[in-house]
């Protein structure tokens, strides 16, 4: 049975296009001869190398170091010789130091990749050092580093709440983890109960994930255990930290506020099971399941491919992209990222690689708002989108602040709904990143 959700304001039902690659196994795919990692592949500080040029390196090593709190080590997805350590471009569209391995293809695994399973036993307080240290971030997307956001709860939260709404459109990757392995990821969620000293965490899926939520009941018969299930309306962008939060309890998270001040803390699906694999087997975060769908794909499906491997690799394993192509985008289409150079590298937050044709671009040539106010009554952080558009251009930072532009959760809700084609999302997130650079300089 669908619950119904306490409501979040606005939101949308864009057409999910999920169905191209949603009963499509994930299929593993063989290491590149190089991979190409940048020592930025989370939310946070970037790390610094700890190898040098001509370094042999083990597959899982330590290969950049976390300099800060809030940062997520970085790992060789491969064994071999360390090529070059230079700045290349970021699928963020900037330089970032990048060290390149050249595989050996034998994949000799590092001495400390060991299982952590007794010492976990012995002290389920290990698991946040564990997490830390396997580099394991929001494999949802956002790529914030877990271990910061168990600390960030620990003590202060009563409730855990686990992603599985997987809302954006197109993308299977968490849906495909958590059908293929599902006892690993309540295996995950369990470990995460006891580290926060709770009776149970909730997975909260949306109705439309129907082969999931049936392996799901398999491993969850009641609604009492340690882990239980919650199956909500499909709604854009429920899958996003505060509507979920909201959603699922009523809380609402204050503008700038953390889950942690409304008692919540939420895990993505596919991070418990990263954090089950660090667990078992010692493996930090090396690999990830990619979505590579669209109508610009040859052969859309779901793989598992190492940290680092380029973006056009992958492509051409799902079939290469069609003629008429106009739009690679890294991400699904309402929060992803459009992509200039196939060359760029899969990293940890990448769940998708979305080719969009002609027939989807919705772009004109002279966009304009005719005050419709429809941008206004689908955003779900109450914010005024077409004011934003106007002090962006203006490049009104003052104004912007008072609109609360950094409440701006990006969902692509205003663009999407916009009948001007007005890019707001991309404007607010321009403002967003001019605001971010000018309190970076002071
Ligand atoms: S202003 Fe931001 S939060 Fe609001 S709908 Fe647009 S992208 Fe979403
Ligand atoms: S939806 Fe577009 S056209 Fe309508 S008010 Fe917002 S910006 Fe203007």
């Amino acid at each position: 049975m669908e619950e119904l959700s306490h409501k979040f304001f606005g939101g949308i039902h864009p057409h999910d296009g999920k169905s191209l690659s949603e009963n499509l196994p994930i299929q593993v795919l063989p290491a590149p001869e190089k991979v190409y990692i940048p020592v930025s592949l989370h939310i946070g500080a970037p790390c610094e190398p700890v190898v040098s040029v001509g370094d042999k390196v083990n597959f899982g090593q330590l290969i950049a170091r976390a300099p800060a709190p809030v940062s997520a080590d970085v790992h060789a997805s491969v064994s071999g010789t360390v090529s070059a350590i230079e700045p290349m471009l970021h699928p963020n569209g900037k330089f970032i130091n990048t060290v390149v391995i050249e595989n050996d293809r034998l994949d000799t695994p590092d001495p400390s990749v060991v299982s952590h399973a007794d010492e976990i036993a012995a002290d389920p307080k290990a698991l946040t050092d564990i997490v830390r240290r396997a580099g394991i971030v929001g494999m949802g997307g956002a790529a914030f580093p877990t271990a910061v956001k168990i600390l960030s709860g620990l003590g202060k939260v009563d409730t855990i709440l686990i992603n599985a709404a997987e809302c954006e459109p197109y993308i299977n990757a968490d849906n495909r983890v958590l059908i293929e392995n599902t006892a690993e990821v309540i295996e995950g969620i369990r470990m995460l109960v006891k580290l926060f000293e709770l009776p149970y965490a909730t997975i909260i899926i949306e109705a439309n994930k129907k082969a999931a939520i049936e392996k799901l009941r398999e491993f969850i018969p009641g609604d009492n255990g340690d882990v239980r299930l919650k199956v909500m309306k499909t709604r854009y962008p429920q899958g996003a930290e505060k509507q979920l939060i909201q959603s699922v309890t009523g809380r609402q998270v204050p503008p700038g506020g953390l889950p942690a001040d409304v008692g919540c803390v939420v895990f993505n699906d596919y991070t418990c099971w990263s954090i089950h694999r660090a667990v078992k087997t010692g493996l930090p975060a090396i690999d990830r399941v990619v979505t590579v769908t669209g109508p610009g794909i040859g052969r859309p499906g779901n793989f598992r491919v190492r940290v680092g491997t380029p973006v056009r690799e992958l492509i051409e394993a799902a079939g290469g992209l069609t003629e008429n192509v106009n739009k690679v985008i890294m991400g699904g289409p309402m929060m992803g990222n459009a992509i200039y150079d196939l060359d760029v590298p899969v990293i940890k937050g990448t769940n998708c690689v979305l080719a969009l044709t002609g027939s989807e671009d919705k772009s004109v040539s002279e966009p304009a708002c005719i005050r419709c106010g429809k941008c206004v009554s689908v955003c779900p952080m109450h914010l005024i989108p077409n004011y934003l558009y106007v002090y962006e251009r203006k490049n009104d930072l003052a104004m912007l602040q008072k609109l609360h532009v950094t409440d701006c959760i990006e969902c692509g809700c205003c663009t999407f709904t916009c009948p001007g084609r007005l890019d707001l999302t991309q404007s607010i997130r321009m403002a967003k990143g001019r605001l971010n650079a000018l309190k970076a300089k002071k």
